[in-house]
């Protein structure tokens, strides 16, 4: 990865609903806030309420909501701050469009089964989704594209939340200024 002065990685986290996106980019925040970088974390979920809000779940909605999501990232990025988005982005062409337009790209790959993910069924939206109650829901009535090239791979299901965070801040602690 290429890091030009003044530009801070952001880390991307890319997978199914329940993966474990959010929990992985929680311990990668404190674990900078630590260390005294600066960090700013995108959740999804709380985008969609906020300036993304509106936006459905068509394909071009959700592109749409990734390229807002990247716009935001990219400001955050070219002033120093270390960003982390979590956001399902189930599609090839969205993180080909990230790795384009988006300098500091690091797309990481939260991979859970839908087994597991649909086990763990946090907020209950697989069984919805099974039931027909939410339409183009991730995993169940919409892909998800797994990544064919991603800078990192954290596997959910066999890996604890510390060792996913640490295989992450290994990676990119080259990048990172203190
Ligand atoms: P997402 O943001 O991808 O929807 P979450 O971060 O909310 O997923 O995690 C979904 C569930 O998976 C939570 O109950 C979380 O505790 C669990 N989880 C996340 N990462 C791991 C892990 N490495 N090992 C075991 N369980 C995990």
């Amino acid at each position: 990865m290429s890091a030009t002065r003044g530009q801070s990685p952001v880390l991307w986290f890319t997978g199914l609903s329940g993966a474990g996106k959010t929990t992985a980019a929680r311990y990668v925040e404190e674990a900078l806030r630590r260390s005294g970088v600066p960090v700013e974390r995108l959740d999804g979920d709380e985008l969609r309420a906020t300036i993304c809000k509106g936006l459905g779940f068509s394909r071009e909605d959700r592109m749409e909501n990734i390229r807002r999501i990247a716009y935001v990232a990219k400001l955050l990025s070219r002033n120093g701050v270390v960003t982390l988005v979590s956001a399902i982005t189930p599609y090839r062409e969205m993180r080909a469009y990230l790795r384009e337009h988006l300098p500091g790209y690091v797309e990481i790959y939260v991979r859970c089964s839908l087994t597991e993910c649909e086990r763990r069924d946090v907020k209950g939206m697989y069984a919805k989704a099974r039931r027909g109650e939410i339409a183009a829901f991730t995993g169940i009535s919409d892909p998800y594209e797994e990544p064919e090239a991603p800078d990192v791979v954290i596997d959910t299901e066999n890996m604890t939340v510390e060792a996913c965070g640490d295989a992450i801040l290994a990676h990119i602690a080259e990048s990172v200024s203190r």
